[in-house]
């Protein structure tokens, strides 16, 4: 599957791993837009959160707490977690993802 991120899951496209456990890998974003800007990827393609199913409950509460404790591990005071869907919401990169942001991240505007 032509893929980038599952070539970068399984070593196909070489990367420095900030973190892993068995369902999810991380890795420092190639284009950051804050300070610290890293992405927390299931080892399993989901497309998006549209593609969802009730199997993956525990999947993505373990999403979360991988975000937690790579925070923790950095010594973050605070972060941002976004998760973009589909085209309409930023979402360029078709296998489902968290980006974790901290330093000099905007205020979100709504
Ligand atoms: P999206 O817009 O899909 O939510 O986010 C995709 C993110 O993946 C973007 O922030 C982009 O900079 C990042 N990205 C795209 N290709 C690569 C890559 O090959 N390696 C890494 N580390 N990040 C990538
Ligand atoms: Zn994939």
């Amino acid at each position: 599957m032509d893929c980038i991120f599952c070539k970068i899951a399984k070593g196909e496209i070489p990367s420095i791993k900030v973190f892993e456990n068995e369902n999810f890998f991380a890795v420092n974003d190639i284009n950051p837009k804050a300070k610290i800007h890293i992405l927390i990827i299931p080892k399993e393609h989901i497309e998006s959160i549209k593609h969802l199913q009730d199997s993956h409950k525990n999947l993505i509460g373990e999403m979360f707490l991988a975000a937690q404790k790579i925070a923790k591990g950095k010594n973050l005071q605070g972060y941002k977690l976004v998760i973009n869907v589909g085209r309409e919401g930023g979402q360029l990169v078709d296998h489902l993802h968290l980006h974790l942001l901290s330093g000099e991240v905007d205020p979100l505007k709504v």
